[in-house]
């Protein structure tokens, strides 16, 4: 044993220690050392080195490429030892404590799960997910691992050095990517690259290295005039190439079909400033700008709106010498630790938080997903899909409930699943469940997601949901629904009012229409016709008013004048027929009226009507309280109303319900109160929290009997607590 050897080496990585990390305790390292030492001192690696060198290894890329903190180069030390030795996870946890202890184990069941071929790779990706949340450093020294096993992965089989490259290009440069560790990213992702198509690596590694000098000598030529300027600004800075990455340059030529040349056209260059403060960036971004001419549609800031793994910069493209675009990368020091490390850097950033609050919330999300998946709703092998995908795009991965695989725009709501299922499920979408949970329909759909959309014949779509929705394929089938609703209410209300019309035995040409129009403020004549067919306007009383013009012209009558006179005219033709009640039927008869929003009466309701200016009456349930304050104040305006015998009209009503949030129950509503003859669901609005569930459904029904039926039913739906209609 060349115990001389080992012990320089330890010196060495308590050097690296002492030099990157914000505190080193010298014998948690000096023991893990040792342990690791003699757990595998006879144990040999591939490469016919002592396997020791491989953890070393690792503990060193945690120590500076990451880097960590002490506690997990102790564990990165020890990390094979549970999974190759005689010793367990149990003999460090006596020896070093819970901490050191529990990210082995969390390193060595992520190794066990890659080595039984029995699960899935989803199965696989799903574990590496969930042992992943209970400590982000299990993940990082897991990296950390993969990446010195890759770079040593020549002397394994080609059959294994395929199997471990695809893993990391499908697993591990995701999660990288996701961790904000840039150079292990890029790097894992190249290394892969290179056992997996070697061809391509190699012809492009080749052609990089023959263009390097001219590359070199052109970033030279353009970084003098900057490092020029900024020097006598007085600023401390750092101005080099950026790195080309293999995999990125293979990955852009297949996707823009480009030869290796054009994609290499744009050059890049990145300045590091040694500042605290982020101003100096675009204050030197302006130093840029004046020395060479920059492409305004290339300017992003990502330092006021840093990018969700944490990366803050600013990127310009400016047209340097010979007139070849260049691409600037602008960055504090500080900014840039975050950008080439990640999460390691706010680790090291900020003691004592052991996880950045956005990493905390996405974890959080991740093992609600997986809890549930677990539970058998959603399938691994497309969830796996999803996040492989997820991970680099700004689109999210639903799945139907019998596991389809939908992709939309992040920003989706349920309504937008719908409509990307079929028109039909848009249009009658009456409410939504997500991950087995009752949800209102205009909540943000998230990756991973099971959706399941819950229709009613009787729906249609609501003019609301266009405030919402984000996708095409929505927004332009309600808005098409709308304008058709529309044009048919315009065609009824037009052909009332030809009636109408013709029966007053008049006539009205389209100038006196268009002048009234204009006297009411109203747009044109399609509103006119919508507002006679939804009864805002009564076409008897335009008549009236048109026919009074013809007569007595009277030009400089104000409008409000006017108008308090045909409603004086009006209230005692009311009142003169009022002796018994008016009756109400429907559209036919002589009186304006329509139902106040504020108690919805319904055939059945002890009702009363109130007369309005401009509305006709307007009936209210007795029992209102608007229409008992109006009582008090304007009496002289109340008429009784009576309502006709059954005609076949509905009517709308609100019920309130709630009860157990259980699987089915909204299916068991809807059904209840759709099963009853002629009732029809016009809407549905639902929270849920805690196993509870408050509803309201608007529905269409006749009466009061009719309403009371249907409520009945809904009491006897298991787990309801409460049924009852709409009160204020
Ligand atoms: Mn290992």
């Amino acid at each position: 044993m060349t115990n001389q050897k080992f012990k320089k080496k330890l010196d060495d990585l308590l050097l690296i220690c002492q030099k990157n990390l914000p505190k080193t305790d010298e014998s948690l390292i000096r023991r893990a050392f040792e342990f690791g030492f003699n757990a595998h001192r006879h144990d040999i690696r591939a490469s016919g080195e002592p396997f020791f060198d491989h953890p070393y290894e690792v503990a060193k890329i945690v120590a500076k490429e990451i880097p960590l903190d002490d506690v997990s180069v102790a564990a990165a030390l020890m990390h094979d030892v549970a999974e190759d030795t005689e010793y367990t996870v149990n003999d460090i946890r006596a020896e070093f404590g819970d901490d050191v202890a529990d990210i082995v184990d969390g390193a060595t069941k992520i190794s066990d799960i890659f080595k039984s071929h029995e699960v899935t790779q989803a199965e696989n990706y799903r574990k590496l997910l969930l042992s992943m949340v209970d400590d982000v450093r299990v993940m990082l020294v897991k990296f950390a691992d993969r990446l010195h096993n890759m770079r040593t992965l020549e002397y394994l089989s080609s059959e294994k050095q395929k199997r471990l490259a695809k893993e990391t290009l499908e697993i591990y440069a995701p999660f990288a990517h996701r961790f904000g560790l840039a150079n292990i990213k890029w790097e894992l992702e190249d290394l892969a690259f290179k056992y997996l198509n070697r061809e391509a690596y190699d012809a492009i590694a080749r052609d990089l290295k023959s263009r390097r000098r001219e590359r070199e000598h052109y970033i030279r030529k353009f970084a003098q005039p900057i490092e020029k300027r900024l020097r006598e600004v007085g600023y401390k800075f750092e101005i080099s190439g950026r790195p080309k990455h293999l995999y990125s340059i293979y990955n852009k030529m297949v996707k823009r079909n480009k030869p290796l040349e054009e994609i290499y056209d744009l050059f890049a260059v990145r300045l590091i400033l040694d500042t605290e403060d982020n101003n100096d960036c675009f204050a030197v971004y302006g130093i840029v700008a004046d020395t060479y001419i920059p492409n305004p549609e290339r300017f992003k800031n990502y330092i006021s709106v840093p990018k969700k793994n944490g990366y803050q910069s600013i990127h310009t493209t400016v047209v340097g010498p010979e007139g070849r675009m260049v691409e600037v990368q602008i960055r504090t020091r500080g900014m840039h630790e975050v950008a080439e490390r990640g999460v390691a850097a706010h680790w090291m950033y900020k003691e004592n938080v052991a996880i950045d609050e956005e990493l905390h919330n996405w974890v959080t999300w991740v093992r609600e997903i997986f809890e549930t998946a677990a539970e058998g709703q959603a399938p691994a092998q497309q969830l796996m899909e999803s996040f492989k995908l997820n991970l680099y795009q700004d689109e999210i991965y639903l799945f139907t409930p019998k596991g389809d695989l939908k992709i939309l725009p992040k920003g989706s709501t349920p309504v937008d699943f719908g409509y990307e299922i079929h028109s039909k499920v848009g249009d009658h979408c009456i409410a939504a469940k997500v991950n087995g949970r009752i949800v209102p329909l205009d909540t943000l759909l998230r990756s991973g997601d099971q959706v399941e959309i819950l229709t009613s014949k009787s729906q249609t779509p609501n003019p609301d949901w266009e405030k919402f929705v984000i996708t095409h394929k929505a927004k332009s089938h309600i808005r098409r629904w709308i304008r058709e609703e529309q044009r048919k209410a315009a065609d009824s209300g037009k052909e009332i009012w030809e009636k109408r019309v013709k029966k007053a035995k008049i006539s009205i040409n389209n100038d006196d229409l268009a002048k009234f129009l204009t006297d009411r403020k109203i747009d044109n004549t399609t509103a006119f016709f919508i507002g006679i067919k939804e009864g805002k306007i009564d076409p008897d009383e335009i008549i009236t008013t048109i026919i009074d013009d013809q007569r007595h012209p009277h030009p400089v009558m104000p409008d409000e004048g006017r108008l308090t006179g045909l409603f004086n005219k009006f209230l005692t033709s009311a009142r003169d027929v009022a002796g018994g009640g008016i009756v109400l039927e429907g559209r036919q008869d002589r009186y304006m009226h329509n139902y106040a929003k504020c108690c919805q009466p319904i055939p059945g309701d002890d009702v009363v009507g109130f007369v309005t200016t401009g509305e006709g009456i307007k009936i209210h349930r007795r029992s209102c309280k608007n229409i008992q304050l109006m009582m008090q104040v304007e009496n002289n305006r109340i008429v009784d109303v009576q309502w006709p015998s059954n005609n076949g009209v509905m009517f709308v009503a609100g019920v309130r319900i709630s009860g157990d949030d259980r699987p089915g129950m909204l299916n068991d509503i809807t059904q209840a109160i759709s099963s009853y003859v002629n009732t029809n669901i016009r809407s549905v609005n639902i929270d849920s929290s805690s196993g509870m569930f408050e509803g309201t459904f608007i529905l269409n029904v006749q009466n009061t009997d009719h309403l009371n039926k249907v409520l009945e039913r809904i009491r006897r739906i298991k787990g309801i607590k409460r049924s009852e209609r709409f009160e204020e």
